[in-house]
């Protein structure tokens, strides 16, 4: 490689991380100057509403009694040995990451973007990430997996670490299959009322758990309900390094109005960049996954993990600002999340 080159390269890309840093400090101190408006960003529904249902509550009940949190020693926060990014470290571009984020989910790089709450991925490609939440299920996932085999479609699975616990053989199977498993907690609190230190095993066993059983690094991870304030965002940004992912498509598939609608909200919600939302504990939802895959791969849709949504994105922001439009829309529900 010519050296007079390799020169016009170096300074385009320092400029080009110098613009850049401007950017994330610019993008950095509007949030701060907003940020008492974003410490409850998500319309509570009502508190019946917001419940799991009884079965879910049950099982969770059965599996994890409160001393089980406990006995798993917590590990030391130093020995999550994500990267140290820089604050104005550039994301990576998605030709540069891309394929390999897909490849394989979940594995943070050094050259990680700063992480971040998203709703969604701005990328014009057609693509979207299928996500499912409250799993693992004995009899459910183990479907859903066949299902999403059959389909070659990879998805991003939120678990539960107390679940994974209980049936670590499918947390393994996701792993192997090419999907990314993800942090929802041990056994789906409220993240806001918690003390640090109960907040803290939540997030650390569960991510623990998932790394032991995947080998791969958890690097994102969704809020129970999609609740959260300030203090639960920041350390979930910045003390654990964890991408806050919420989601732009929300079929209410809790509410069980049947496979065929579940399916039509998929579909008629996707868009580029989009993150649907779905539950891999209840049998509607399985039943809708194929009729939802089928209608989106005929819009054109290809389907990748949340992480490699991310790689994707063209315009990574530490905190991007939802549109009003938006945040009606995909975040009021937010109920059996
Ligand atoms: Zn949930």
């Amino acid at each position: 490689m010519r050296l007079p080159k390799w020169s016009g390269w170096t300074i385009e890309i320092v400029m080009h991380r110098v613009r850049r840093a401007a950017a994330i400090v610019a993008l950095l101190l509007s949030a701060a100057a907003t940020g008492k408006a974003e410490e409850i960003p998500i319309p509570h529904s009502s508190p019946s509403d917001a419940q799991p249902s009884p079965a879910s509550l049950s099982r969770y009940a059965d599996l994890v009694p409160p001393a089980t949190n406990t006995n798993t020693a917590p590990a030391p926060a130093g020995n999550l040995a994500y990267p140290a990014v820089g604050d104005t470290t550039p994301a990576p571009s998605a030709s540069s990451t891309g394929e390999g984020m897909a490849l394989h989910p979940g594995t943070g790089g050094a050259g990680r973007h700063r992480p971040a709450l998203f709703n969604s991925v701005n990328t014009s490609r057609k693509v979207v990430a299928l996500t499912f939440d409250d799993g693992p299920h004995a009899k459910l996932t183990p479907q859903l997996l066949d299902i999403l085999r059959r389909e070659n479609v990879r998805a991003t699975f939120f678990v539960l670490g107390s679940l994974v616990e209980a049936y670590p053989q499918i947390v393994q199977r996701m792993a192997a299959e090419g999907h990314e498993v993800a942090n929802h907690t041990w056994d789906h609190p409220r993240l806001p009322s918690l003390s640090t230190e109960k907040f803290d095993r939540q997030i650390r066993d569960t991510t623990a758990i998932i790394e032991k059983n995947t080998g791969q690094k958890v690097t994102v991870m969704r809020p129970t309900y999609g609740l959260y304030n300030e203090r639960v965002k920041n350390d979930l940004l910045e003390k654990y390094r964890l991408d806050i992912i919420l989601w732009s498509v929300d079929p209410n598939d809790w509410k069980k109005p049947g496979a065929n609608t579940v399916a039509r909200r998929l579909i008629e919600g996707a868009h580029p960049g989009a993150i649907l939302l779905a539950h891999d504990i209840h049998p509607g939802t399985i039943a809708a996954t194929p009729i939802a895959i089928a209608g989106l791969k005929a819009k054109g849709y290809e389907f990748v993990t949340v992480s490699g949504l991310l790689a994707m994105d063209e315009a990574p922001k530490p905190t991007p600002a939802p549109s009003p439009a938006k945040t009606a829309e995909n975040k009021a529900p937010g109920a059996a999340n």
